[in-house]
């Protein structure tokens, strides 16, 4: 249920109306925009009448939020959320351009690529240190020893790290290192990460999972705002289809859709959605002009011998000239590149 507020609404008004939710056992999330206060009582909500705060002081209108979820709508959140990493922000004017290997696999590989994206132009390192391997023979990743190099990347480029966790076991360790949590595909739906990840202030790049309606990613990142962790950012990353051309399908509509239906930021993926080292600029390309706040995107200094997803990372060169014609479209857009400013931004937003 939304509360909106008149314009002139006094912090006294606002405060007996959040009085009246805790009263009633709901949870609130306020959320103080440009345009107009609106508080947001979540919780069972159908069995009380909307005249119980129809009529307090202060109070414009009150509505129900008809979507199963509640605080990633846009309904509830009118505008869009524009989030803090490291001196740049995702979801308003500016492009991220997120860019590194599948896995970090040592200490020169990740050095070289952290200096090879930064000067292509990324905003952010990724790098997968705990792996989600198909077969349990397959490379497992570095665990702690990847952070830190992952680390010591970020030391030299001031670029922000981005890292998949994989179980809740891993939060301590991870929100130690890095600047934005992946949950990645395959964990898209379990509920007790996600939770985990929703406890922490640490920024969140939530993947839709490979067989995941859209819907079914919006009430994924529900769980993670419902603990209040607003710093959540959707991944479109390709679905699976009856097509075996490319690894997955890339949908597009995805993009619209999400953008339409949340305030949340909405990143494309092009490396794991087309699995094809030769389809990713042009869908890199597609998703920006379809509106994606931003693109993560696999690079490799020798892809031919990737531990893992070697076939469908770009070598520097060629992520260079992607990020030339991201930067082209996106002035189309009226968007620009984000540049990181090596400021490691971490604390506290809500
Ligand atoms: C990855 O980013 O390397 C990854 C495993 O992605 P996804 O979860 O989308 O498959
Ligand atoms: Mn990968």
């Amino acid at each position: 249920m939304m509360i909106i507020m008149k314009a002139n609404a006094t912090p006294q008004q606002v405060e007996a109306v959040i009085t009246r939710i805790k009263a009633d056992g709901l949870n609130v999330h306020l959320s103080q925009g440009v345009e107009a206060t609106i508080i947001g009582a979540i919780g069972e909500t159908h069995s009380i009448p909307l005249e119980r705060y129809e009529s307090l002081d202060g109070v414009e209108v009150v509505q129900r939020i008809t979507q199963p979820y509640k605080l990633a709508s846009r309904q509830f959140h009118p505008e869009n959320t524009i989030l803090p990493i490291d001196g740049f922000t995702v979801g308003g004017e500016e492009i991220a351009v997120i860019a590194g290997p599948c896995s970090v696999e040592s200490r020169s590989q990740i050095i070289e690529t952290a200096l090879a994206v930064k000067e292509a132009g990324a905003s952010a390192l990724r790098g997968g240190v705990f792996k989600p391997r198909t077969s349990p023979y397959s490379f497992q990743g570095l665990g702690e020893e990847g952070l830190e190099l992952l680390a010591e990347a970020r030391e030299k480029t001031g670029l922000p790290i981005v890292v998949e966790i994989m179980s809740q076991v891993q939060i301590d360790l991870m929100v130690k290192y890095v600047d934005v949590l992946q949950v990645g595909a395959r964990n898209m739906q379990n509920f007790n990460l996600l939770r985990a990840v929703g406890e922490t202030r640490t920024a969140v790049l939530l993947k839709r999972g490979l067989s995941a309606t859209i819907e079914e990613l919006l009430m994924s990142a529900e769980y993670i705002l419902a603990g209040g962790n607003q710093r959540v950012m959707l991944c479109e990353r390709g679905i699976r289809t009856f097509e075996t051309a490319t690894r997955n399908t890339t949908d597009i509509n995805a993009i619209p859709v999400l953008k339409n239906l949340t305030h949340l930021p909405v990143i494309l993926d092009p490396s794991h959605a087309t699995g094809h080292a030769d389809y990713v600029a042009a869908i890199a390309r597609a998703g920006i002009a379809a509106g994606a706040d931003g693109l993560i995107v696999e690079v490799h200094p020798d892809p031919a011998h990737a531990v893992s997803d070697g076939k469908q990372s770009l070598k520097p060169e060629k992520f260079a000239a992607m990020v030339k014609q991201i930067g082209q479209i996106a002035q189309i857009m009226g968007r620009k590149l984000a540049v990181a400013q090596g400021e490691y931004m971490k604390q506290g937003w809500a």
